[in-house]
């Protein structure tokens, strides 16, 4: 009985995973790499569980974003991901050392649902917040493989902030870059 029960309690944790990033408007493809589910199951899950709502949780086709540049594009989101990081450091989402290995250990069903945590927490903190889920996915996979963008600190306060893999010089954050020029 104990294996089966085992099975059961799995299967659900991966089914609230499902649900959680659903809501939150993730791609098939993205569910399918944190929970395991085969997009048939996933899609069955939407229909059942969301099906009434499903016009208030929209679904997003095509490719999950790939583009670093995205969260220094302005300084907006510069501020929105280093409190989206923040949140992703405290649910210890960004490993110590990051590394490619690091990158492809990461989703799994704890981790799963310490992200969506992490995401609701920076949703709430900034009521007008334009990362997307998707793209917080796609940064906590940035941080924990450190390829392309790593967790950093300013040199002044040492407030985290989000820097390029080999930043040109010291990093401050917005704070202390406003206090210099001014
Ligand atoms: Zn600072």
């Amino acid at each position: 009985m104990r294996i089966s029960e085992d099975r059961y309690d799995r299967d659900r944790q991966r089914l609230e995973l499902a649900l959680r990033f659903l809501t939150h408007e993730a791609r098939t493809q993205t569910i399918r790499v944190w929970t395991g589910l085969s997009d048939d199951r996933i899609r069955k899950l939407y229909r059942s569980y969301l099906g009434r709502a499903a016009c208030y949780v929209p679904r997003h086709r095509g490719k999950s974003p790939h583009q670093a540049a995205y969260f220094t594009r302005s300084l907006r989101i510069q501020q929105e991901t280093a409190v989206l990081a923040s949140f992703f450091a405290l649910g210890r989402l960004v490993p110590a050392e990051p590394s490619a290995a690091a990158g492809s250990a990461l989703p799994d069903i704890a981790r799963g649902h310490s992200l969506c945590t992490a995401f609701e927490t920076y949703t709430i903190m900034i009521p007008t917040a334009v990362i997307s889920f998707e793209y917080a996915v796609f940064l906590a996979g940035c941080l924990a493989r450190g390829d392309q963008l790593r967790l950093g600190r300013c040199c002044d306060c040492a407030g985290m902030i989000v820097v390029e893999r080999f930043p040109i010089r010291e990093k401050r954050c917005q704070h202390c870059a406003g206090e210099q020029r001014g």
